[in-house]
C-alpha cells in the first residue's frame, strides 16, 4: 500500500480590502498573501476498502466529513470515480481557526497528494479549479509564495513576497473569532483606511520592508479589534519591541510582526507567551503544500 506525507504551509496576509459583495454573498477582495514556513504535516495511507478516515494530533478539528480534508479526498474520489479509501493524519502546527488558511491548506495537500497517489496527472491549474470547489483560499495554497489576490480570493496574481531575512513573529490568542460576524461587522460603504496594493507590491520588489511594515492595511481589523482588545494589545507589544510593523491576519485573531532582526522577534516572544499559548517566530516560504521526504 503506497503512502505520502506533505507539508501544508499557512499565510498570512500583508493587506486585506474589502471591495464589495456579490449576489452570492461571497465578498469582493483584494489582498496580498504570503506563505509561511509553519506547516502541519499531512500523512495519506492508501487503504484496503473505500472509505476516507481522519486521525489528528489537535482535538479542536472534526475529524468526520466536516473536516476540509474529508472534503478534498471525497471530491476527488467523486469526480474521478476512485473506489479506492485513504486514512489521513493531521499533524497539526498551524492555530485553528486563525486567519492562517489552516484547513484551507490542509485541504491543498490532500488535493496534490491524492493526484501522486492516485497517478491522476492533473495539472497545477486543474488542481487549483477542483480546490475552489471546497474554499476560495484553497487555490493560493496549492502553490504559495507571495500573491496579490483578487476576485473572491482566487484570482492570483504572483508578486515579489518576502525574503528569508524578515523575522516574522505570529501570536494566536485564544479567542474565537467567526469570519461570517466579521465580515458582517464591516461596513463597506465607510471604510476609512484602505491598503495601497500597488505601493505594498512595490515595497516588496524594492525589499523596502520598513516602507511595506509602516502601510500595511487590513480593513478587517477595525472590526475584529472593536470586538477583542488582545488583538492591538499583542500589536503593541510587538512594536515596542522593534517591530516594523505588525497587524492582524485574514479575519483574525492571529496577530503578526515584521521584524528585520531576530533579537526583536525573540524578546517580544518572550513577552507575548506569559499571555499566549500560541506564539512563532517563522520566516516566508515560497513554497505552498511540498511532498515531504520520499513518495512510496
Ligand atoms: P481562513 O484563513 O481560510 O479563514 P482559518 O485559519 O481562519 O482559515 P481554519 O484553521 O481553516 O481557519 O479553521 C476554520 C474552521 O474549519 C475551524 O472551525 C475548524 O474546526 C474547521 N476545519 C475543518 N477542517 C479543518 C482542518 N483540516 N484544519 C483546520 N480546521 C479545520
Amino acid at each position: 500500500m503506497s503512502s505520502i506525507e506533505l507539508k501544508s504551509r499557512a499565510k498570512i496576509n500583508l493587506s486585506i480590502d474589502v471591495l464589495g459583495k456579490r449576489e452570492d454573498g461571497y465578498h469582493l477582495v483584494e489582498m496580498i498573501m504570503q506563505t509561511i514556513d509553519l506547516y502541519d504535516l499531512i500523512e495519506i495511507n492508501e487503504k484496503d476498502n473505500d472509505q476516507i478516515t481522519i486521525k489528528s494530533t489537535s482535538d479542536e478539528i472534526p475529524l468526520d466529513c466536516n473536516n476540509l480534508v474529508y472534503k478534498a479526498a471525497n471530491l476527488i474520489k467523486k469526480t474521478f470515480n476512485i473506489n479506492k479509501g485513504v486514512e489521513i493524519h493531521i499533524k497539526k502546527n498551524i492555530p485553528v481557526a486563525a486567519g492562517m488558511a489552516g484547513g484551507s491548506s490542509n485541504a491543498a495537500a490532500v488535493l496534490v497528494g491524492l493526484n501522486k497517489l492516485w497517478n491522476l496527472n492533473l495539472s497545477n491549474q486543474q488542481l487549483e479549479k477542483i480546490g475552489l470547489k471546497l474554499g476560495a483560499d484553497v487555490p493560493f495554497c496549492i502553490n504559495g509564495g507571495a500573491v496579490l489576490a483578487s476576485g473572491i480570493g482566487e484570482e492570483l496574481t504572483p508578486i515579489k513576497g518576502l525574503t528569508k531575512d524578515v523575522c516574522i513573529l505570529v501570536c494566536k490568542p485564544d479567542l474565537f473569532v467567526s469570519t461570517k460576524e466579521v465580515y458582517e461587522g464591516l461596513d463597506l460603504q465607510n471604510i476609512k483606511n484602505r491598503p495601497d496594493n500597488k505601493f505594498l507590491i512595490e515595497c516588496l520588489k524594492k525589499g523596502n520592508i520598513n516602507l511595506l511594515a509602516t502601510n500595511m492595511v487590513n480593513v478587517l481589523e477595525t472590526v475584529t479589534s472593536k470586538m477583542h482588545e488582545e488583538i492591538k494589545d499583542i500589536e503593541k507589544v510587538m512594536l515596542e519591541n522593534n517591530a516594523l510593523g505588525s497587524m492582524m491576519s485574514g479575519s483574525g485573531p492571529t496577530v503578526f510582526g515584521l521584524f528585520d532582526k531576530e533579537e526583536g522577534a525573540l524578546s517580544a516572544k518572550g513577552e507575548l507567551l506569559k499571555k499566549y499559548n500560541q506564539v512563532y517566530v517563522v520566516r516566508s516560504s515560497e513554497k505552498g503544500v511540498e511532498v515531504n521526504g520520499e513518495f512510496n
